[in-house]
């Protein structure tokens, strides 16, 4: 029998993971929720994982590559992708996109988390100048709306908040846009253009990192830049979860 959420352990359990003013009591609980209402298994293999994270050792030996590159285009944005979009973390993405697994989002965020956590060499990390704002990449409205969450949001918050960086949903999308899947390079440039704007009155920060779940060609990041660049923002880094390349 899955242990109840009344029973003490689990409410204690709760209590402790809860930091003050980190992670909020109400996300610790969702977290816990969906923890149990889901027996946890790696989505790579089907294998059970033990703990609070996604993939099993043998997926995760397998897909974290993290690295950094610059996507072709006029601004050389230099991106940070953590996995290779594949195998576990490819199936993850696409069930919290499609089938409703809003149940992997918690733990993509602590498997990013836990390979950034004490990394040096960033592109964005330096002394003596302030810490950049992290700008998720925004998700088409209606899609966000038909999901009841937002896939960057869920995952780079969690990392943004723990390391005492400003969360700042900045941009929106202002017209919908295709599918970027199956797209020549071309054809997503096209797609994108002029598809993000500033909210009106938002401040922007001197640095930000741009984040998204996925990137294929840059494509998202480069338009999404573009617009942070234009706005006033002087240093802009990409971090994805997972890229292709
Ligand atoms: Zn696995």
């Amino acid at each position: 029998m899955r242990p109840g959420f009344w029973q003490p352990q689990v409410f204690l359990a709760v209590r402790a993971r809860v930091r003050k003013g980190s992670v909020s009591m109400l996300q610790e609980i969702r977290e816990l929720l969906l923890d149990l209402f889901y027996p946890c298994q790696c989505p790579g293999c089907s294998r059970p994982v033990p703990g609070r994270v996604l993939l099993c050792p043998e997926c995760r030996a397998r897909l974290l590559q993290p690295r950094g590159f610059v996507p072709q285009g006029p601004l050389q944005l230099a991106v940070y992708r953590v996995f290779l979009y594949e195998g576990g973390i490819k199936s993850a993405l696409h069930g919290a996109k499609f089938t409703g697994r809003e149940d992997y989002l918690p733990r993509l965020a602590r498997e990013m988390s836990a390979v950034l956590q004490g990394r040096t060499g960033m592109p964005w990390q330096g002394e003596g100048i302030l810490p950049p704002a992290v700008i998720p990449v925004p998700t088409d409205p209606g899609r966000r709306k038909k999901r009841g969450y937002d896939i960057p949001e869920e995952i780079f918050r969690p990392w943004a908040e723990k390391n005492q960086l400003p969360f700042l949903p900045v941009l929106r999308r202002i017209r919908p846009t295709q599918p970027q899947y199956g797209l020549t390079r071309t054809e997503r440039r096209e797609n994108l253009k002029g598809c993000f704007a500033l909210k009106q009155g938002a401040a922007l920060p001197q640095r930000a990192i741009l984040a998204d779940d996925i990137c294929t060609s840059g494509s998202t990041l480069l338009e999404a830049a573009r617009v942070l660049k234009r706005g006033g923002v002087s240093r802009v880094y990409g971090l994805v979860l997972a890229a292709v390349e």
